[in-house]
């Protein structure tokens, strides 16, 4: 029929929001959070391991159990669209991980001051999982991906909490044990 062929490229994507280019897009970024969390779940144990003090390790442990229910979670995700779950490499997510380990390789082994820099680079990690998963949240309800958008704003949440649980680590010790280390 001529008026389909003649159809608009506009017109073709107000048919359906799965054809849309910002269903693509949002599906693409699920990928890359998907990849940036599987590998937390190897990174997160080598941060744990190198902390100096008890309640910094304690911490990222914590985090790294809530980690393991992101993927869970994400997983979830691309079912409840019909989607297979998908990781494609997060360069960010890959060069604030290795930034974490030149932390820890420039810094002292038992120091305070390594604690300092694992929760600068924990803090890094954070916030780019915060700034993702607001995003993913926001895309899946304007895209009517109710089950998909509770999900990610779970494990918003989450990440939100593992930040504020650094900063407080941080102001309440570690800080202030590191300014009186010597180099
Ligand atoms: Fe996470
Ligand atoms: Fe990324
Ligand atoms: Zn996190």
């Amino acid at each position: 029929m001529a008026t389909t062929k003649t159809a608009t490229r506009s017109s073709e994507m107000a048919t359906g929001v799965h054809e849309s280019a910002l269903n693509e897009l949002f599906i693409d970024e699920l990928k890359d959070i998907y990849w940036a969390e599987k590998h937390l779940t190897t990174a997160l144990p080598k941060m744990a391991k190198a902390a100096t003090s008890d309640e910094l390790r304690t911490a990222i442990q914590n985090h790294l159990t809530e980690t393991e229910n992101h993927v869970t979670r994400l997983e979830r995700a691309f079912d409840s669209i019909g989607e297979k779950a998908v990781a494609k490499k997060c360069e960010a997510m890959a060069g604030l991980i290795k930034e974490g380990d030149e932390i820890v390789a420039d810094t002292e082994k038992g120091s305070i001051t390594r604690d300092a820099g694992i929760i600068s680079a924990g803090q890094k990690i954070e916030h780019y999982e915060i700034a993702s998963y607001g995003t993913l949240k926001t895309l899946a309800g304007v895209l009517g991906y109710d089950e998909a958008a509770e999900l990610l704003d779970a494990t918003l949440q989450e990440e939100k909490n593992a930040d504020t649980m650094l900063t407080q680590i941080a102001e309440s010790s570690i800080n202030q044990g590191a300014k009186n280390e010597r180099k």
